[in-house]
């Protein structure tokens, strides 16, 4: 028998600032989701988390990938892959509001249907994490603009979907390009066949989490 997971956040391991910061947005008591992927996240473990739309996924990566960056080293250190340019850019506003609480942490956000020289001056400057769509995220690698050799967190957002619109090759290729000791996080709503090919393909023993939906 298992009981249910501590849900205030301050039972994480999160700096009292972070915490704060929660308060301050609203953020009470995490989400079942965030309950059950946080601990093993910020174990350093990789994950596959599974719960559906609206569940409070994105703080469940976002607060992981802030507790492996390191602000004052100004690289690369957490990519996130969306399905869309919408998606990509909520996920940008999300981790924004979570990083209030540490000084000056860049996002930008590389996706298509925007031109790729705004993004390539944004990237001359540095960033600390980038959240975009895979085939732009792809052109700037390809382009030599993005480097993630410092990178320390892959997160694959609403894996279903990248799956359901033919992403899969350039998850892979984009996930060959990034050093092989980081950590994996993937957040799905469903769980399709293709989501454990992709898994085993570049993730470390994940540990899987899934909040049933509510009857
Ligand atoms: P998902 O990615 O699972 O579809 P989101 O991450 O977009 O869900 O979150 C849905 C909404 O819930 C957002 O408006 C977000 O601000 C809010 N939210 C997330 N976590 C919490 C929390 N712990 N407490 C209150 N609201 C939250
Ligand atoms: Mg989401």
């Amino acid at each position: 028998m298992s009981s249910a997971p501590p849900t205030r956040f301050d039972t994480l391991a999160l700096p009292p600032a972070t915490v704060a910061n929660l308060r301050q947005l609203g953020y009470l008591e995490m989400t079942p989701i965030q309950a059950a992927s946080l601990p093993p996240a910020l174990l350093g473990k990789d994950l596959i988390a599974q719960a559906k739309t609206g569940s409070g996924k994105t703080a469940a990566f976002a607060l992981a990938l802030l507790a492996n960056l390191n602000a004052r080293r100004f690289a690369v250190q957490a990519l996130v892959l969306c399905p869309t340019r919408e998606l990509a850019d909520q996920v940008t506003t999300e981790i924004r509001r979570l990083a209030r609480a540490e000084d000056n942490v860049k996002v930008i956000t590389l996706t298509g249907g925007v031109p790729l020289r705004g993004q390539t001056t944004s990237l001359g400057h540095g960033a600390h994490i980038v959240v975009g769509t895979p085939g732009r995220v792809m052109d700037h690698l390809d382009r030599g603009n993005l480097q993630l050799d410092a990178l320390n967190t892959l997160v694959l957002d609403e894996a279903d979907r990248m799956l359901a619109m033919g992403f899969v090759d350039d998850i892979a290729t984009v996930a060959r390009q990034c050093p092989p000791q980081r950590q994996t996080l993937l957040f799905s709503a469903t769980y399709p066949e293709g989501i454990a090919k992709l898994a085993a393909q570049f993730m470390r023993e994940p540990v899987t989490v899934k909040v049933e939906a509510q009857h």
